[in-house]
């Protein structure tokens, strides 16, 4: 998730009707950002796999607080079929990813440096390869 936040001349709206539509763009990790976890956002994921705190930390959690990612920067925890990115434990995710963008309007819709940088990686996660040719 980005540090830089979008300003507030964005012509996008601050609810999250577009999450609907979106492969998936904050969950890659992004140079210079992280994804922080507490201890309750591993122990809802504890509860969520019935399976211990140390456990969740030992198959998902890279360093004491962020989760491990794939070579492509993707959440280890984002789905990975083809044709649908979403969130495998969308109802136990943690409060960072509930929060963002934070009532603001997404970062990702609206930087097209952030784009740049991402959809080439989730086109070769859905399709295989990069670009629309
Ligand atoms: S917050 Fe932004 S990047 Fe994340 S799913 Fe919603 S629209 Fe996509
Ligand atoms: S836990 Fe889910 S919403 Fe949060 S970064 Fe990972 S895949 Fe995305």
């Amino acid at each position: 998730m980005p540090s830089q936040k979008p300003t507030s001349a964005s012509p996008l709206p601050t609810n999250r009707t577009y999450c609907n539509f979106c492969p998936g763009y904050c969950c890659y990790r992004l140079k210079g950002s992280t994804l922080l976890l507490d201890a309750l956002d591993i122990n809802r994921l504890a509860r969520h796999f019935e399976i211990s705190d140390g456990e969740v930390r030992k198959r998902y959690i890279e360093g004491k607080n962020t989760f491990k990612t794939r070579e492509d920067g993707s959440c280890i925890l984002l789905s990975n079929e083809r044709m649908c990115k979403r969130c495998s434990v969308h109802l136990a995710r943690p409060l960072q990813c509930r929060e963002f963008p934070y009532g603001l309007p997404c970062p990702y819709l609206d930087r097209p440096d952030l784009l740049e940088e991402i959809q080439p990686r989730v086109e070769q996660a859905l399709y295989g390869k990069e670009g629309n040719d």
